[in-house]
């Protein structure tokens, strides 16, 4: 079921190589292929909507990095901006005009932040919200949703407790029992279960996390009533609501589900796009909450290389082409359109297939109804997206490789009309595939 009609040798070579090198022969986990068929792909290349790996086979991408890439490869402006930055070197570890730049850009086109500290990454975004949630409230326990991930934090590599047990257990060897005691975790889309647990444990808890659009565990996305919910909720119980945007910042809209949903959480991180390809985070809220981070107030936050000068370059250069909201109405039709095409050829074979999307994020969902909790996901349906990444690494398109992951539509295959129709077509034949080697 699983041979490959392509060359994949220097990448299989490569990959032995990297296992001397690395845990597994990776650098993040996912990255390994080991929810689907195969060596990973060693990519050397990327170009607008294609990346091409070391073997010289080429695929549309609908991975695009795992979301930065929201303009497609090696957009021209970002590397320009990039490279007269770099002509007068790469960091200082001082402010420089460069942040500054990007900071009033933001905010400028943001209603819903007004002081913003930037970082390196998504995970430490949320690290250091969660530790200014509670420096903030000086309460200690936080809620997040089953099925939402926040990046590699201690605090939040946790799952809920089995039976009545309101305090969660963690999802990685070596996280004290006692960090993962001070998370609650609920299911996603259930009010009386929020209100239940602050209503017992307001007191003590500092802040409600979640991805406002869940994109990390299929796209389960959310009633805007519920993320209203969430809002009143934590307001009435005085806790904090943090949006973590490090996915839908920039992509739902340039601002993001805070803007897509118009719901103003007390706190909101960003990651992926907001970098333009470069190692870029970043959290933001309102000055009075903000005001207690270092070194104004006394929650420490800390980076060596945060609001590097070349990642403030690239990161600027791609916001500036994302703030035309004309720019997200195109990303959503054709999200839309791929959306379609796909349930479309589907319903007319019998398919067992629902396309869930919001903004320019789709994920493949091999089952009737909309899903909006991670326990809905039928762990067996991965069986058909595992055949199906298979087939399109055959035929030149590459989605990132789990069933769990969404794919991510870039501006460039956006506007390329043939190809992005190209794309579909390889799906749809792809489709037919999965469902005849997994229902034989
Ligand atoms: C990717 C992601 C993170 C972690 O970001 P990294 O840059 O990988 O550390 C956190 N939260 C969400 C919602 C993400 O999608």
């Amino acid at each position: 079921m699983f041979e490959n009609r392509i060359q994949r040798a220097k990448s299989e070579t490569l990959f032995e190589e990297a296992k001397a090198y690395f845990p597994g022969g990776v650098n993040s986990p996912v990255r390994a292929f080991k929810s689907v068929s195969g060596a990973p792909l060693f990519i050397k290349k990327g170009d607008g909507f294609t990346i091409t790996d070391e073997d010289n086979n080429t695929y549309t991408d609908f991975c695009n990095s795992w979301g930065p890439l929201i303009l497609g490869h090696n957009n021209k402006q970002i590397k320009e901006a990039v490279f007269e930055t770099i002509e007068n070197g790469m960091s200082f570890g001082t402010p420089t005009a460069h942040g500054n730049e990007l900071g009033k850009f933001i905010l400028d086109h943001n209603r819903y932040i007004d002081r913003l500290r930037f970082v390196s990454s998504g995970t430490e975004a949320v690290m250091s919200a969660i530790r200014l949630a509670r420096g903030y409230t000086q309460k200690d326990k936080i809620v997040k949703f089953d099925g939402c991930y926040h990046g590699h934090v201690d605090s939040l590599m946790v799952k809920a407790g089995s039976g009545l047990a309101t305090f969660g257990v963690s999802t990685s060897a070596g996280i004290p029992e006692a960090f993962a005691k001070e998370t609650i975790v609920l299911p996603l889309n259930d009010e009386e279960a929020v209100e239940n647990c602050l209503k017992e444990h307001g007191h003590e808890i500092a802040c409600i996390i979640i991805e406002p659009v869940p994109a990390n565990n299929g796209l389960l996305i959310q009633r805007k009533e519920y993320l209203e919910f969430l809002r009143a909720v934590c307001t009435k119980y005085n806790v904090l609501l943090i949006f973590d945007e490090v996915i839908s910042g920039f992509r739902v809209g340039f601002e993001g589900a805070a803007g897509y949903y118009d719901i103003q959480p007390d706190l909101i991180t960003y990651g992926k796009i907001i970098g333009g390809g470069l190692p870029v985070g970043a959290f933001g809220g309102t000055k009075e909450i903000m005001d207690h981070v270092a070194p104004l107030g006394a929650v420490y936050q800390a980076g060596t290389l945060s609001a590097n000068p070349v990642a403030m370059t690239a990161g600027l250069a791609c916001l500036k082409q994302l703030v035309d909201p004309s720019f997200y109405k195109m990303m959503e039709d054709q999200t839309a359109y791929l959306a379609d095409q796909l349930e479309a050829h589907a319903k007319s074979k019998g398919y067992t297939l629902n396309v869930a999307r919001i903004g320019s994020i789709f994920w493949l969902c091999f089952s009737e109804e909309t899903i909006r909790t991670s326990s809905a996901i039928q762990a067996e349906s991965m069986e058909y997206f595992k055949v199906l990444h298979h087939e399109l690494l055959q035929t030149g398109v590459y989605l990132g490789p789990s069933g769990y992951e969404v794919g991510f539509l870039s501006k460039a295959l956006a506007e390329d009309q043939a190809h992005l129709d190209l794309a579909i077509s390889k799906m749809k034949d792809a489709l037919d595939i999965a469902f005849s080697a997994v229902s034989a």
